[in-house]
C-alpha cells in the first residue's frame, strides 16, 4: 500500500490487517477467524454459516472485497445459464434426480454439496487438481484430476479431463475457493451489479439489515473509500437497531 494516508514509507497488506485485528482485540471485539460459506434469513434475522458455526445476527455488513475468480476451462462461459451455475441454493431444483458436479476442493465446494445432496442425484466433487477434500456421503464421489474442457450441444454433456477421460454431468456448480460477493448475495436476494453489491449512499443493500462496504460494493478500490463506507455502514447499522428496539 503506497499512498494511504499516514504511511510515508508504505505498507503491506498484511500488515495493515493485522495492526487493524491487534487494535480491535484491545478494544475486547469478539473475534471469529472463520470462512463465511452463506448468510441465510432467519426469521426478521439473519444466519451466518462459517465453517464451524451459525451465527444469529439482527444486522451484518459485508467487507469480503472483490477477489476476482477465473476458471480457465475451455467452454465453461458458453454453457453459463445452460447448465452451469454458481448457486446451489437458487438453481439445485433444477437438477432434482439428475447427476451433477461442483467444482471445488474448500469449505464452499463442501457447503454447495450439501445443499444438493437431497436433491441430486450422483454429486461428483472436482477439484481441478487441488487437494480433495475430506469428505463422504453415499452420493458423492471425487474426482482430482484438472479439467481440460467442457463439452455439450445446447447444454453441459461431458466434461473432459486432462488425461483424456472424461464423465457425463447434467450440470456444474462452481464453487472454488471462498464465498466471493456474488456467491453470498445470489443466496440472500442481493442486489447485485457489475459483480459488486449495489448500495445507496448509507451503504443499506435491498436487504433491511444487511449494509455493504469496501471493495465488495465495487467503483473505486481504494482503502480510504473501503473505511469512509466501512463507517457508513457502521453508524447505519447502529442506527438500524436502535430503530428496531
Ligand atoms: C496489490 C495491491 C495493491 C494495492 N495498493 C493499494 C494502495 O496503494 N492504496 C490503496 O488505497 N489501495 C490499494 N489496494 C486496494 C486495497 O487493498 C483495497 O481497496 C482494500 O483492501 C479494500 O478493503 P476491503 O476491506 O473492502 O477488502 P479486503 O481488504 O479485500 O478485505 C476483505 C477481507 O475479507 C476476507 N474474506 C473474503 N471472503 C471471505 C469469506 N467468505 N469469509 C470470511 N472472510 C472473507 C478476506 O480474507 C479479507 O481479509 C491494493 C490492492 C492490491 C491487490
Amino acid at each position: 500500500m503506497e499512498n494511504y494516508y499516514g504511511f510515508e514509507n508504505g505498507i503491506t497488506g498484511n500488515e495493515l490487517y493485522q495492526k487493524g485485528i491487534k487494535q480491535a482485540s484491545n478494544l475486547e471485539i469478539d473475534l471469529l477467524k472463520e470462512e463465511v460459506v452463506k448468510i441465510s434469513h432467519l426469521n426478521s434475522n439473519f444466519l451466518v454459516h462459517t465453517t464451524n458455526n451459525q451465527i444469529e445476527s439482527k444486522v451484518v455488513i459485508i467487507a469480503i472485497g472483490n477477489q476476482k475468480k477465473h476458471l480457465d476451462i475451455d467452454g465453461l462461459n458458453k454453457f453459463e445459464g445452460r447448465g452451469v451455475s454458481y448457486c446451489a441454493i437458487c438453481d439445485g431444483f433444477f437438477y432434482r434426480n439428475k447427476d451433477v458436479v461442483v467444482i471445488g476442493s474448500g469449505t464452499y465446494a463442501i457447503s454447495e454439496v450439501n445443499d444438493l445432496l437431497n436433491i441430486a442425484n450422483n454429486i461428483t466433487i472436482l477439484t481441478n487438481g487441488n487437494k480433495p477434500p475430506d469428505f463422504r456421503a453415499d452420493n458423492v464421489s471425487i474426482i482430482s484430476k484438472p479439467i481440460k474442457l467442457v463439452r455439450g450441444n445446447t447444454k453441459v454433456e461431458e466434461i473432459e479431463f486432462d488425461d483424456n477421460s472424461s464423465i457425463k454431468t447434467d450440470g456444474i456448480f462452481i464453487a472454488q475457493g471462498v464465498a466471493g460477493v456474488t456467491d453470498l448475495s445470489k443466496k440472500l436476494g442481493l442486489i447485485i451489479e457489475k459483480n459488486s453489491i449495489v448500495t445507496n449512499k448509507d451503504m443499506e443493500t435491498n436487504i433491511p439489515g444487511i449494509y455493504a462496504c469496501g471493495d465488495a460494493t465495487g467503483g473505486l478500490l481504494q482503502i480510504s473509500k473501503a473505511v469512509y463506507e466501512g463507517t457508513k455502514a457502521g453508524l447505519s447499522a447502529i442506527k438500524y437497531l436502535n430503530n428496531r428496539r
